[in-house]
């Protein structure tokens, strides 16, 4: 509830909203507690007095009745008309889809069709027709406006309903033994109040606006009592002599409509969880960059070289240090491994090189990423989609996620090489044919048609790295790319990347977390922990003597066929929480031989180019075979 609070307070509008109706809202409950004249006193010898007339501080109508008396009366009744309207459409509406979505079937139909014929009328023509037969006045005009929104809540709740009603949760109910009702109250009620309440905030200003229209054409409110919509009515007579007549209720329906849609808006985005771990705007095209430091010095050799980078998401007045100054390097053709525990900080890094992460909240807060002598972090949108997909291409983990489901596998192949190279229609199906061939999926004339969920997970990965390879990357980003597949697929696409990297001169960043993989593929690895580099060095060496102990004991979690039975040593305890790192080393609360300087300041990376560690007291070689 702080959260939700706070976080619609970040919303200017939303909260400049919310205050305006708050003060609307309790000006219409203190009215009668007001020195306000007599609302319904009539005195037509002082007809259509000005504003700012002494004892008449709006004016007075056709009546000579005092305007802000009947404006404070008339909003009173208007907003308990609309609230009352919106709270009784969304009860009963939210009942109706609830028992549909959830008993589905034939019920569901009954109800829906009902539902239906209430919606084939037009709007304001029902609630006519509604008032009309029940008679105008004000209790029919709010009962003709919350029926005519009924069908808007069943509707949109029987569509949330649907969804949920067959999720496991609702089976282990009713497995447990809980009748009908008390699963629809207790379970599925509380997943859908949430969409109740957003779609109650940004219909209560429609349901107002409605009331007012019903009371303007005389079906509302009865004279002499006052609301906005009759006053308006009422001045409509007078709208060029005496303007301020319908200037004062017109405004006030404009202020509270408008202060309750941005209140209601501000609800909604505040109640979506996908909004509550970023700010309520959209993500940046390119992540920001804010480096405070001096950005470290010019190119070396390589496709790719890291320096520095750190990246942090900024969310509140927290700060989650993803990324710490990561340093890395990749020459042509070769193969660098990064891995770590899930959460280490990979996947950012590898998202920073191409401006990719999320921002707000990501923030680039130093450091460089140098491609070809280019200066990536700071480089304009332009010039990163330039990039992005030509000469720098991912490979993402999920294959389905990434693939569009509507559209053919060759048709999103052919879109990935004319975003860059615009060819005519035949080369391009000639391109994708020879790039289906080349990741070996098997009779790729038929596939080319084929919809990403007609494929296996093994083939929609190699179309995942078809797409990769579409433009000849110079540099290809693999983030877990084997993870969702099983081992024997795993080894396809493994030595399929190998293949291809051989062939082509390919350099390849692959993200993993499991030594077996990186023992198979890579030339260098880099060891990440806490969003720190701890440990870097070709392969072999690393596998033969790992120098940090996180290392070692990450290689000692991998089981090995043929091996002997071996204990296998998990890691004790849990990876550190990037927004409170600790001011040592990260690993120390893990470590059996941390001491006391590990644990009272930042450790630097000591060794040579090609081999170096993040550790004061690095295994030797009788315990790393120990
Ligand atoms: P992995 O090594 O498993 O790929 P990630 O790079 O995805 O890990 O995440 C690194 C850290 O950054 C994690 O601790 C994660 O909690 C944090 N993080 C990632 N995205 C966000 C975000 N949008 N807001 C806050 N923290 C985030
Ligand atoms: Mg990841």
């Amino acid at each position: 509830m702080i959260a939700f609070l706070r976080l619609l307070a970040r919303n200017r509008l939303a909260l400049a909203g919310g205050v305006i109706l708050l003060a609307v809202v309790l000006l219409a409950l203190a009215t009668p507690l007001l020195p306000l004249q007599a609302p319904n006193v009539t005195n037509t010898g002082n007809r259509f007095q000005p504003p700012l007339t002494p004892g008449h501080l709006l004016g007075t109508d056709h009546l000579g009745r005092d305007l802000l008396s009947r404006l404070m009366w008339g909003t009173r009744l208007s907003l308990a008309v609309g609230f009352a309207a919106a709270t009784i459409a969304a009860v009963i509406g939210s009942a109706i889809g609830i028992v549909a979505g959830y008993f589905g079937g034939r019920t569901d139909n009954l109800i829906m069709r009902g539902v239906d014929m209430l919606m084939a009328f037009p709007y304001i023509l029902l609630a006519l027709a509604i008032v009309a037969a029940l008679g105008p006045g004000l209790l029919n005009a709010l009962i003709a406006v919350a029926a005519v929104n009924i069908p808007f809540f069943a509707r949109n709740i029987r569509g949330i309903t649907v969804g949920i009603a067959h999720k496991e949760f609702i089976d282990a109910a009713r497995l447990a033994g809980k009748g009908h009702g008390r699963i629809l109250l207790t379970e599925v009620l509380p997943n859908v109040v949430p969409v109740i309440v957003i779609a109650m905030s940004t219909t209560i200003g429609w349901m107002i606006l409605e009331t007012a229209g019903l009371s303007f054409l005389g079906l509302g409110s009865q004279p002499p009592q006052a609301d906005l919509g009759s006053m308006l009515g009422e001045a409509r007579s007078a709208l060029i002599t005496n303007p301020h007549t319908s200037v004062v209720p017109g405004v006030m329906i404009f202020v509270i409509v408008m202060s309750i849609n941005l209140l209601g808006d501000g609800v909604r985005d505040a109640l979506d969880p996908r909004l509550r771990s970023g700010a309520l705007t959209r993500p940046r095209p390119a992540t920001a960059v804010r480096r405070e430091g001096p950005v470290p010095e010019g190119p070396g050799r390589g496709v790719l070289e890291v320096k520095s980078l750190e990246t942090q998401f900024h969310v509140g007045s927290r700060v989650y240090r993803a990324v710490n100054e990561v340093s890395l390097g990749i020459a042509p053709g070769e193969c660098l491994g990064l891995i770590g525990e899930s959460g280490s900080g990979k996947s950012v890094t590898a998202l920073s090189v191409m401006g990719l992460v999320a921002s707000p909240p990501g923030v680039i807060t130093g450091g460089a990423v140098y491609h070809a002598g280019e200066d990536l972090v700071g480089a304009s949108h332009g010039r990163l989609r330039a990039l992005r997909g030509d000469k720098v291409a991912y490979i993402f983990q999920d294959p389905l996620s990434t693939l569009h489901p509507l559209i053919r596998v060759g048709e999103q192949l052919a879109e990935a090489i004319r975003v860059h190279h615009p060819l005519p229609r035949s080369v391009l199906r000639a391109r994708v044919l020879d790039l289906l061939k080349s990741v070996r999926i098997p009779n790729p004339e038929g596939r080319i048609d084929a919809f990403p969920h007609e494929l296996s997970g093994g083939m929609r990965q190699r179309v995942g790295i078809a797409m990769a390879l579409a433009n000849e990357p110079e540099l290809i980003i693999a983030d877990e790319p084997t993870t969702a597949l099983d081992v024997t697929v795993q080894a396809q696409i493994l030595s399929l990347l190998d293949d291809l990297r051989r062939e082509r001169g390919l350099a390849i960043l692959f993200i993993t977390h499991d030594f077996g993989v990186v023992a198979q593929m890579c030339d260098r690895v880099a060891v990440m922990y806490g969003g720190r580099i701890v440990e870097e060095g070709p392969t072999g060496d690393m596998l033969a003597a790992p120098a940090h102990p996180y290392t070692r004991r990450l290689i000692a979690c991998v089981p090995e066929l043929g091996g002997g039975r071996r204990a296998l040593e998990a890691i004790p305890g849990l990876p550190p929480a990037v927004d409170d790192l600790p001011p040592g080393c990260a690993f120390a609360p893990r470590c059996d031989k941390a001491q006391e300087a590990c644990r009272a300041a930042p450790v630097e990376m000591t060794g040579d180019g090609a081999r170096r560690v993040r550790c004061l007291f690095p295994e030797t070689g009788a315990e790393g075979a120990a």
